[in-house]
């Protein structure tokens, strides 16, 4: 597995700061379980070594810091059709004060990951997510201390597709209908939200209410909706199919979206290709602990 590793500065500028207590986390699983190769831009590989963190680790290849392109070269990285060149997902810890977390690389990293169906993690939750999810699925064992970040009967997910993807979320669900169902509450933009309705109808046609919450349709509001209720603790996860292929009227609401799960990235994870929401559902299953019976 090779993973490309950057953080804006805010998330490596203290001792306690998200990278650095994301890699003591996860240092064991890298060193123990994963052993993948990190490509890590510049200053990001700097902060590391000058925290003493990933001592000795040998699969580190270092990128040239962001000015000099090193995120550029991740995006090409994303790309790359040779596998021992490639990354197989992107872990990008954002600032979203800081201005070059909306350079055209940073925005192409995601947007390329997503095409190539290749996980893009952005926050901190995100990321200690996906690592014990890799980890327990290569054997290691689950690490007790996470349980309530599998707690979903407390929590809230949040579903949006775009139109070309509507129907690979309609079949996403039903395929994982148990899995979405263990969640406290589902909310939605319109008409991801209306079709899910109506999924859960034909699955669950003695439910009198309905399985998801639907808000407005997402160019006329609804992702900033979402945004408000992840801002507010509400929403902890955000699975967004998106359609990276067309233009999209409302980019400012994605975008504003995305910014909101970043800024409460410690408590909020997104997924936003079927590749990668797939392999999420996948792992959760051997993760997450049995749901209580209903
Ligand atoms: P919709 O919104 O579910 O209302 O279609 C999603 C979107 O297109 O942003």
């Amino acid at each position: 597995m090779r993973i490309g590793l950057a953080a804006n500065r805010l998330h490596h500028d203290a001792p306690d700061s998200a990278l650095f207590r994301l890699l003591r986390e996860i240092e064991p699983r890298l060193r123990d379980t994963l052993r993948p190769t990190l490509l890590i831009v510049g200053r990001t590989c700097d902060a590391i070594e000058r925290e003493g963190l990933l001592a000795g680790y040998e699969s580190i290849e270092r990128l040239p810091y962001g000015r000099e392109g090193g995120l550029m070269r991740l995006v090409a990285r994303a790309v790359d059709p040779d596998p021992e060149a490639a990354i197989d997902m992107a872990i990008y810890l954002i600032d979203p004060t800081d201005p070059s977390s909306t350079f055209p690389e940073a925005v192409a990293l995601k947007r390329q990951c997503i095409i190539h169906g290749k996980p893009f993690v952005s926050t901190l939750l995100g990321a200690r997510e996906w690592f014990e999810l890799r980890a327990v699925a290569a054997g290691a064992a689950p690490d007790p201390a996470l349980d309530p970040l599998f707690e979903f009967d407390s929590q809230s997910i949040a579903l949006v597709a775009h139109d070309a993807r509507k129907q690979e979320m309609i079949e996403l669900v039903r395929a994982h209908f148990e899995l979405f169902d263990r969640f406290a509450s589902r909310v939605a933009t319109g008409t991801t939200g209306g079709l899910l309705n109506g999924l859960a109808r034909e699955l669950r046609p003695d439910r009198k209410q309905p399985w998801v919450h639907a808000l407005k349709s997402g160019p006329l509001g609804g992702d900033a909706q979402i945004a408000e209720l992840l801002l507010d603790g509400a929403c902890q996860r955000v699975l967004f199919l998106e359609d990276p292929h067309v233009a999209r009227q409302h980019e400012a609401d994605i975008q504003l979206l995305e910014r909101a799960a970043r800024t409460v990235g410690d408590r909020v994870a997104c997924y936003g290709d079927l590749v990668t929401a797939r392999a999420w559902l996948g792992d959760l299953r051997r993760r997450a602990p049995t749901p209580p019976e209903r």
